[in-house]
């Protein structure tokens, strides 16, 4: 609150003086004979800093030697969370007709955002889409409408919003243009129109060819249409887009898989991610089927050989539990309560994690909750993820 006040008394008293002068033609006023300075220097001594702070910022004149001063206190105060202030600045300084042309977009920029950090996401709109039609200040005006549509899920006009930044020489947004088809999709697969779901996807998939999300949704559609050998394709492609992913589409590979009579080809890709890209969820995978065909002991003389060469906690638990299904008959008095450590250490872990600002999380958003990134969270299936203790990071309990 202090540092305003340095920065408001000596520009107050020069307007003062400067009005004061103006007021009396030649005669100069000293400072202290403003009655509004003075009335704004008594706040100050009786400390009350707030009302000190408004009265000072009544002397200062708008004009076009103080205009910079009332956009960068209107910035200070809304970075400090103090909107309503920075909103009085913005709207005091858009009424008046002297501004040029250029200082009323900025003021209007800085006042879109001050209603943006206030949540009134309505006037913010309605400000920023001013700036595009008058084609001043427009990569920021667009950044922000970009950020207003998203958290109003207006998916049509995040798609146009993206195109123009990407025209106005912005980096490439295709990522987010391929979660916005996604989001189309989902919303047509709900209402179970299948056609325009599968065609969005195809568009998600132009915007991005690595797109996951577009691919496993595209997997789930084919299922539900009963065509498994296309589904399994589908999903079978995720390892080329993204290998973290993998573990997201083991189990609808195997359903698929069961149903089509294709195991030797998923085992191949099952043995391949756990071999070649280290992925716990593949060897436990493949666990299971041994298990089936080969028996218990063979399932645990494979975990054995993964762990060896990519040690995991789920893969431990997983290999216990095997074994004590092998050994239910005699089991060794301490592998149970092992199992039970592991399982427990495993409930407080998180299996996801935003490459961007670390959020750590219980399931998979395609949209960070912490840094509204897309594409940013990640399955952590080389290692296991634990929740660092009191470093700060934002993790979901869902
Ligand atoms: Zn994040």
């Amino acid at each position: 609150m202090m540092e305003f006040l340095f920065l408001l008394l000596p520009l107050a008293a020069a307007t003062g003086w400067y009005s004061g002068r103006r007021s009396r033609g030649s005669e100069p006023q000293s400072r202290d004979h403003n009655p509004v300075y003075f009335k704004g220097l008594n706040l100050l001594l009786n400390e009350q800093p707030d009302k000190a702070i408004d009265v000072f910022i009544q002397l200062l004149e708008v004009d076009s030697e103080t205009v910079e001063t009332h956009l960068a206190l209107g910035n200070l105060f809304r970075r400090r969370g103090e909107v309503d202030r920075a909103i009085r600045i913005h709207q005091n300084l858009i009424a008046r007709p002297t501004l040029t042309k250029e200082q009323r977009a900025q003021a209007l920029l800085e006042l879109g955002q001050d209603y943006l950090r206030a949540g009134l996401f309505d006037r913010a709109e309605g400000l920023f889409d001013e700036l595009v039609v008058q084609k001043l200040f427009q990569v920021e005006a667009s950044r922000n409408l970009h950020f207003i549509y998203q958290q109003e899920r207006d998916w049509e006009k995040c798609l146009l919003m993206a195109q123009r930044l990407e025209s106005l020489g912005e980096p490439s947004l295709r990522v987010e243009r391929a979660h916005y088809f996604c989001e189309q999709a989902q919303k047509a697969r709900g209402t179970r129109d299948e056609g325009l779901a599968e065609s969005l996807l195809k568009k998600a998939l132009a915007a991005d060819k690595n797109s996951v999300r577009a691919t496993m949704l595209l997997g789930q559609l084919a299922m539900e249409q009963g065509d498994i050998t296309v589904a399994y394709r589908h999903f079978a492609r995720v390892e080329s887009q993204d290998p973290n992913f993998i573990g997201e589409v083991i189990a609808p590979l195997s359903e698929c898989s069961n149903r089509i009579g294709n195991r030797q080809v998923f085992r191949e890709l099952l043995r391949h991610n756990a071999e070649k890209q280290g992925n716990v969820d593949a060897a436990m995978a493949l666990a299971d089927m041994v298990r089936i065909e080969q028996g218990d002991k063979a399932a645990t003389e494979w975990m054995i050989h993964f762990l060896s060469n990519h040690p995991s906690l789920r893969g431990l638990e997983h290999l216990l539990s095997i074994h004590l299904k092998d050994a239910a008959d005699e089991p060794a008095e301490l592998l149970p309560i092992l199992k039970e450590l592991i399982a427990r250490m495993l409930e407080t872990s998180y299996g996801y994690r935003c490459g961007q600002c670390g959020f750590l999380a219980r399931r998979l958003h395609w949209q960070c909750p912490g840094c509204k990134t897309w594409s940013s969270i990640k399955p952590v299936s080389f290692s296991d993820c634990q929740a660092p203790r009191g470093n700060g990071l934002i993790v979901d309990e869902i």
